[in-house]
């Protein structure tokens, strides 16, 4: 069996491994049951396709989306992998060509839907084709608090136990409520290697504002990436419709993804997202797991998600090829009552809600953060050690300011008032603004009344949305919303402690926002170049743009500008059968001409040493075609017999001798050796 980094190189064309992944993919191929966290895009497919590759047997994969099982099979088609995918979304042809491989013994790995555990005859054919491993992507579906929950899912454990063999799970929800569970009903309870780390995802820049005509920010956001694709969260149907239209309206190519929606709709749009560049898909979260585009550029909240971990999850969808993604996520004080509403009048037991509450309360920090979103963020999953310089917060840090005083005057007001009312009266108060409803009231009498006129009304406004922030403040769904003081508030009344708050500087976006370019402005016209051949091999194929190769593969093709073959294999992404499918299409875009014609089996070794070898042998044959002398009969050897050679190294003179055959090795065998020497 070939050695895992030897793979990584020639299959999937990939010059080193991934953070993490080295050790899950060591631990896999070793036999152990491992579970592994993985932030999305950080590559957990490749942590089990390189190991069944390393394996004898069969690798089943489970996974919960048709759609991304089919993709994913065609990519490791494409990349030279006998793969195949047994789901209801198969044709009949489908079906019978995965079951001619896996008679035959070709087949590698066999994606499962997770309905199909529910057959009987499901655990007699994977035992039948030998299987070896099984590998759970999407592993938190098992989870009955999640709302992935995939009942399908509780068979896992028990075909395990059946076939008795090993089980690896990936995925990238990160809470240990979600992790004890899978281990629980994946393995028994028997705790599994358990790999977690490396949730920086460096290449995604990040950056929240307040809501200040939150439309308006969204378009402009829009405005600057137009032609990438991109999603757009929003915490209500109605408003998925109207800004998708609204965006349309802007002349972007954008469509509205909702629950609400006939499921067939649904497939259209997750269909054309997954194929069509340059779509922007405004959605609620019902638009989620499905999503398995590596090219997403931007993903915007025109709403704030419910927790830190939704957060992280939906960010998460942009830029899972490496390339620069960027985030922006919108938040006022009626996402905060909304939220807190939902948890409260949802149906989870006491505790659950608690928990719901300080998830809600760690995204609401996040949100307030004073210093970078990176470090506060990751600090929430247990990394400490974090570099940044690439959020809102590193690039323009916020004024600070002692708001001690300013909240216990708030506070004061909420309680004068029995804690009855919204921000909006208490802010009348706060600036002893004299309207009927504070009269009928007699609030004019309090010695609140106008005690806080060194803020106007919108930054009060600010200081009850940061407040409620620092969750010192919540609303009450049976008072109507009505503000109150929460327990992490009695020091600062008590004078016990102080609080820094952000003074917001509420900029608007400029008019006219440059568009995001993801190269220099010198390779731009290039990487269009590429992406447009890209467009058009993928149309001919009927595949995905980046299933024929992602962003970040064109990118390093137009940054490096490969000359031929050898330099081309370099690259990330381009591995042996990429190379040969669709190298020469690329390098004459690169160089405006077709290189040379290779033959094939010197093709096969474009990038690796043996092909520098291969070459150097062509030379010696040719010297030596008619003996030392130039007297004798011609005499050749075949091209891939060549490549045979050449892929010997530094092996002795008899082997040499052995693979060239009598003949041949009497005058070419002491020439090839010696090459073969000096490699
Ligand atoms: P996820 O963890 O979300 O399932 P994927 O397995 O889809 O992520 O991988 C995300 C992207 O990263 C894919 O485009 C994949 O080709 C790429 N990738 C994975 N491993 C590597 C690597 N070692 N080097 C470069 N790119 C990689
Ligand atoms: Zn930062």
């Amino acid at each position: 069996m070939p050695a895992a980094d030897t793979l990584l190189s020639t299959v999937f064309g990939f010059d080193e491994f991934r953070a993490g992944q080295a050790e899950i993919v060591e631990a896999v191929t070793s036999g152990r049951n491992t579970l592994a966290i993985m932030p999305t895009g950080g590559g957990k497919s490749l942590c089990f396709q390189l190991p069944a590759l390393c394996r004898d047997g069969v690798t089943v994969v489970i996974s919960p989306l048709i759609a991304l099982m089919r993709d994913q099979v065609r990519a490791l088609r494409e990349a030279g992998v006998e793969a195949g995918a047994l789901t209801s979304g198969n044709t009949e042809e489908e079906t019978a060509e995965v079951f001619e491989a896996l008679e035959a013994g070709r087949l590698k790995l066999l994606y499962m839907a997770p309905e199909r555990l529910a057959s009987g005859g499901t655990v007699n054919l994977l035992r039948r084709i030998g299987t070896s491993l099984i590998a759970v992507d999407e592993a938190h579906c098992v989870s009955q608090w999640g709302h992935d929950f995939r009942p399908d899912y509780l068979r896992i454990g028990e075909l395990r136990r059946t076939l008795g063999i090993q089980l690896a799970a990936f995925t990238a929800t990160a809470d240990a409520e979600t992790r004890d569970e899978i281990i629980e009903r994946l393995f028994d309870g028997e705790t599994p290697d358990v790999f977690l780390h490396g949730f920086d995802r460096p290449n995604l820049h990040l950056a929240f504002a307040a809501k200040n005509s939150p439309r308006t920010q969204i378009l402009s956001f829009a405005a600057a990436r137009k032609g990438q694709s991109g999603i757009v969260y929003c915490a209500t149907r109605a408003k998925t419709e109207s800004l998708a239209a609204a965006l349309r309206k802007e002349g972007h190519v954008a469509c509205h993804y909702h629950g609400g929606m006939e499921a067939q709709d649904r497939r259209d749009v997750e269909a054309r997202f997954q194929r069509e560049d340059g779509l922007i898909v405004v959605a609620t979260v019902a638009f989620g797991m499905g999503v398995d585009k590596p090219d997403i550029r931007w993903v915007a909240h025109a709403d704030l998600p419910k927790s830190i971990e939704s957060y992280y999850q939906e960010i998460g969808r942009a830029g899972r090829d490496g390339a620069p993604a960027e985030t922006l996520t919108l938040f006022g004080s009626e996402d905060v009552r909304l939220r807190r509403n939902q948890i409260d009048e949802g149906l989870a037991p006491p505790e659950r809600r608690a928990a719901d509450h300080a998830r809600l309360n760690a995204l609401l920090g996040l949100a307030e953060a004073l210093k970078c979103r990176r470090e506060t963020l990751l600090a929430y999953f247990g990394e400490t050690e974090t570099t940044c310089g690439h959020c809102d917060l590193c690039e323009t840090p916020p004024e600070i300011f002692d708001g001690t005083v300013a909240v216990r005057k708030a506070l004061s007001a909420i309680l004068r008032t029995d804690e009855y009312f919204g921000a909006g009266h208490l802010i009348d108060i706060l600036t002893g603004n004299d309207t009927d409803k504070i009269r009928e009231r007699g609030h004019d009498a309090l010695p609140t009344f106008g005690v806080g006129k060194e803020f106007d009304r919108r930054q009060w406004q600010a200081i009850f949305r940061q407040m409620m922030g620092h969750d010192l403040i919540r609303p009450d769904p049976s008072r109507h919303g009505a503000l109150r003081m929460t327990q992490a508030a009695r020091p600062l009344l008590r004078d016990e402690t102080t609080i820094q708050l952000r003074r917001d500087s509420i900029r608007n976006a400029p008019r006219r926002p440059a568009v995001k370019e993801m190269v220099s402005e010198e390779d731009a016209p290039l990487l269009s170049a590429l992406k447009a051949k890209r467009r058009g091999l993928a149309e001919a194929a009927r595949v995905p743009a980046y299933v024929i190769f992602n962003d970040r593969t064109l990118i390093e093709m137009a940054e490096t500008r490969p000359k031929d073959r050898d330099a081309m294999a370099g690259i990330t992404g381009v591995g042996a059968k990429k190379l040969e499918k669709y190298g020469d299409d690329f390098l004459s875009v690169i160089n405006g001409s077709s290189p040379p014609a290779e033959h094939p089996s010197r093709r096969a070794l474009s990038g690796r040493s043996a092909g520098a070898v291969y070459d150097r042998l062509m030379q010696a044959q040719a010297d030596l075609a008619r003996g030392p002398d130039g007297m004798d009969k011609p005499m050749s050897c075949s091209a891939s017999l060549l490549a045979k050679v050449a892929k010997l190294h530094s092996a002795d003179l008899q082997t040499v001798k052995r693979v060239l055959g009598d003949r041949r090795a009497d005058r070419f065998a002491d020439a090839f050796h010696e090459i073969l020497q000096e490699d």
